[in-house]
């Protein structure tokens, strides 16, 4: 007697035989893997035709691959076909599942449904590598037009940085003096007591010190207030060289905080010391450099001032930028703005720094950059230079 599976699908099994008798089998599935086997099994049943639920593994298998051809096809994604490897081949995989029970299998049945696995499982792998080719393709064809760049859009504007409107006015104002013969120089802003008061005739119990409130890092040891500071030092470094020329631009600080102070501000610094200077030579500077700065109309007014190191000193206006000397809002009717303090160095800073006030003489001013760019553009609070707002710094 011969069997032949004819049909093997959720664990039924026909059995055909011979002469042409179908019969169902309920035998266990061992039956269908050797003739002999099968014979002997199927001799011992007793017999007849009966539904079973036969070769359970040998069906899981075919039901698993048919499942998994299904899944395969479906997978419309490479990460759909990772779900689908994992779901059949992974660790806990519906296949692998499989393939680990082979060790409780009897011996005989082994290389039969094993070797079925391992078709089944080569066959998969092929599809599922040949599906995520396809699907690579795919998604590569639709990366490559979705990120197509269109040569004919306008092209992103790059932004450029702009001068500060601060560092416009300094350079302005060093290129004025420049070109008047004054060079430039530069200090520290850390500064000793000595260089910042005591040098400029300000000693410790002098009550023109509470005229800069200033930040004390110790008791000799501060950040300066003004570069007045840079004169002494360029005195000192040049004596009894002749003459001196020089602007010092810098960073002051004072504890003021206002809309009009800032506790860090700018200030230039000018010194002349040769043996015939004279106030009028001062007079003639400034007036140059207020025509250059604010337009050839422009007039200077000098009132008498005081500062400890400059005798005799004085305020130093300009006619006013905007009503030109008529009077208005900005001048606060007066026709002035105030713009630097000025006066002929005092012999005694001369004699300090190792000059002979007998022997020469010079005249030293000081401006607020903040203040000649506030007047220059028409700005109203000095805060705005600080606050580093775009709509503000690109104006200029
Ligand atoms: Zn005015």
């Amino acid at each position: 007697m011969r069997l032949l599976p004819i049909f093997a699908g959720k664990g039924f099994f026909i059995l055909q035989m011979r002469p042409l008798k179908l019969k169902l089998c309920k035998m266990p599935f061992d039956c269908l893997l050797g003739e002999k086997r099968l014979l002997t099994a199927c001799e011992g049943s007793s017999g007849g035709g009966r539904q079973v639920g036969g070769l359970p593994v040998l069906g899981e298998l075919e039901s698993i691959r048919t499942e998994a051809e299904r899944a395969v096809a479906a997978a419309a994604s490479l990460e759909e076909i990772e779900a689908v490897r994992v779901r059949f081949l992974g660790r806990k995989g519906e296949l692998t599942q499989i393939l680990r029970r082979m060790g409780a299998l009897p011996a005989v049945e082994r290389p039969v449904i094993g070797q079925r696995a391992n078709e089944i499982k080569e066959k998969l792998e092929e599809a599922l590598a040949a599906r995520a080719a396809v699907l690579r393709e795919q998604e590569l064809r639709r990366r490559l037009e979705a990120e197509a760049v269109d040569v004919t859009l306008p092209g992103r504007p790059v932004l450029l940085g702009s001068q500060h409107p601060l560092n416009i006015v300094r350079e302005e104002i060093e290129a004025i003096f420049l070109g008047l013969g004054f060079s430039i120089v530069q200090g520290p802003e850390v500064e000793l007591d000595y260089y910042n008061f005591e040098a400029l005739n300000l000693p410790k119990d002098h009550p023109a010190r509470d005229m800069q409130d200033t930040f004390f890092i110790s008791e000799e040891i501060l950040l300066r207030t003004h570069t007045s500071p840079v004169q002494v030092r360029t005195l000192e470094r040049l004596a009894p060289q002749l003459p001196v020329k020089i602007i010092a631009p810098g960073k002051v600080y004072r504890r003021d905080d206002d809309a009009t102070h800032s506790p860090m501000f700018h200030q230039v610094e000018g010194l002349a010391v040769d043996t015939n200077i004279r106030f009028s030579d001062l007079k003639g500077v400034l007036l140059t450099f207020a025509r250059e700065m604010f337009g050839p109309k422009t007039r200077l007014r000098l009132r008498p001032s005081y500062f400890p190191f400059t005798e005799p000193s004085a305020e130093v206006d300009i006619s006013c930028v905007i009503c030109g000397g008529e009077g208005c809002r900005l001048c606060k009717h007066t026709g002035w703005l105030e713009i630097l303090g000025a006066g002929m160095v005092h012999p005694r800073v001369l004699a300090v720094s190792g000059y002979d006030p007998e022997q020469c003489r010079g005249f030293a001013f000081g401006m607020g950059i903040e203040r000649i760019a506030m007047l220059k553009y028409g700005i109203n609070d000095i805060r705005l230079f600080f606050d580093n707002d775009l709509r503000f710094l690109t104006q200029f």
